[in-house]
C-alpha cells in the first residue's frame, strides 16, 4: 500500500509539474513566503544610550541577517530557534521604533507587536530609615527640624530592633541594598539617602529633599515598625493631608506607588498586611516629614513587626529580606511600567 500510494504521489507531482508552467519568482516580503515575522519582544523599552537585551519572538528566524530598531542595527544577534532571537539594543533618540528582523528571505513587516520604547531611565530614591551611628549620636539626632504642617520633630530616631536584637536600621539597609540592585540591573537611576550604616542621620528634612531631586520618578522609604508583638504584617504609610511640597497630581502618584507596591508585598513578601494598625495594610499619617515634604511621588513602608516572631524570622534571615525587596522593586517597576 506505501508503494502504491508513493507511486501515485509521485505520478501527481509530475502532472502538476507538467502543467505548472514556468518557476515563479518567490517575493522577498510577506509572511507566507518565509519572511520573518515578529510578534513580541521583550521588555518593550529601555534607556536611550542602548545595551538592554532583547528577547524577541516571531517566526522565520533562519539566515538572519540583522535585527534594526528603526534604522539602527541592534548588536550581539542571537538566534536560538526560528521564533526565538536576542538582541542588544543601539543607542537611540526618545520614542518608539520597529524592531524589524532581516533575513535572506525578506525583512519582517512593521507592526505594532515589534513596537520598542526608548526613554529615559527612571530615577528612584530609597530611602533607608535611621542609621546605625545614631545611637551613639544622641545631640545631634535629637535636635529638631522642620516635619511639615507646622510641626517639629528629631532630626532622626534609632529605629526598633527584634527581641532577638536585630536591629532596624541594619534590615532597612540591607533591604535598600538588595531592592537596589534589582533596580539598577533593569537600567534605573537609584539614589540612596544615606551612604552607610554605620553614619548619623541625615534628618528627616533632609531624607524628604533627596526624595524630592530633580527627576526623581519614586521615592520609597524602607522601615520596619516596633510594635506589641501579638500584631505582624506590613503597613504602606499615606499622608492624611496634601503634602506641603507636592501637587494633587504628584499625591495621585504616590497612592499609585503605595497600592503598586501594596499589592507586591501581598504576593511575594511572606508579609500580610497588618493585623495592628490601619486598614489592611495602609495607614493614614500627617506626621511624617518624609511623605509631608517630598515634592515626588513618595511611598513610607512599614515591612513588618519586628516585635512579632513569625515577621522577625522574615526579618533577620537573608531569604526573608530577598523575599521583601523583590516584593519592593516588583512593586516599583509595576509603578514605573518599566
Ligand atoms: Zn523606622
Amino acid at each position: 500500500m506505501v508503494r502504491g500510494w508513493s507511486a501515485a504521489l509521485a505520478l501527481s507531482l509530475t502532472v502538476a509539474a507538467v502543467g505548472g508552467g514556468a518557476p515563479v519568482a518567490v517575493p522577498k516580503t510577506g509572511t507566507a513566503t518565509g519572511a520573518p515575522t515578529v510578534t513580541a519582544v521583550s521588555p518593550r523599552h529601555g534607556k536611550l544610550d542602548g545595551g538592554t537585551r532583547i528577547k524577541v519572538v516571531g517566526t522565520g528566524f533562519s539566515h538572519v541577517q540583522q535585527v534594526r530598531f528603526g534604522t539602527a542595527p541592534g548588536r550581539r544577534v542571537h538566534v536560538v530557534s526560528r521564533s526565538v532571537l536576542y538582541v542588544t539594543t543601539p543607542a537611540h533618540v526618545a520614542g518608539r521604533v520597529h524592531v524589524r528582523v532581516a533575513s535572506a528571505a525578506g525583512t519582517s513587516p512593521a507592526r505594532f507587536a515589534d513596537r520598542y520604547r526608548y526613554a529615559p531611565a527612571p530615577q528612584v530614591v530609597l530611602d533607608p530609615g535611621h542609621n546605625g551611628g545614631n545611637a551613639s549620636h544622641p545631640a545631634q539626632v535629637n535636635r529638631l527640624v522642620y516635619a511639615g504642617y507646622g510641626r517639629y520633630k528629631a532630626c532622626n530616631t534609632t529605629g526598633t530592633a527584634t527581641n532577638g536584637g536585630y536591629p532596624e536600621h541594619r534590615f532597612n539597609w540591607r533591604v535598600a541594598l538588595l531592592v537596589r540592585r534589582l533596580l539598577v540591573a533593569r537600567g534605573i537611576k537609584v539614589l540612596f539617602t544615606r551612604s552607610s550604616d554605620t553614619g548619623v542621620g541625615p534628618c528627616v528634612n533632609r531624607r524628604a529633599a533627596i526624595e524630592s531631586t530633580r527627576g526623581t520618578d519614586a521615592a520609597v522609604a524602607i522601615h520596619a515598625d516596633g510594635a506589641p508583638s501579638n500584631g505582624h504584617g506590613f503597613h504602606v504609610n499615606e499622608d492624611s493631608r496634601l503634602p506641603e511640597g507636592a501637587t494633587r497630581a504628584t499625591r495621585q502618584k504616590s497612592t499609585i506607588l503605595g497600592r503598586a507596591i501594596h499589592y507586591a508585598l501581598v504576593h511575594g513578601s511572606g508579609l500580610v498586611p497588618a493585623t495592628y494598625v490601619g486598614n489592611n495594610g495602609y495607614n493614614y499619617r500627617d506626621d511624617l516629614a518624609g511623605l509631608n515634604l517630598s515634592t515626588a511621588p513618595t511611598s513610607f513602608l512599614e515591612l513588618g513587626n519586628m516585635r512579632n516572631a513569625h515577621d522577625a524570622r522574615l526579618q533577620s534571615s537573608p531569604s526573608g529580606r530577598h523575599r521583601i525587596a523583590h516584593a519592593i522593586a516588583a512593586g516599583i517597576l509595576g509603578y514605573l511600567g518599566w
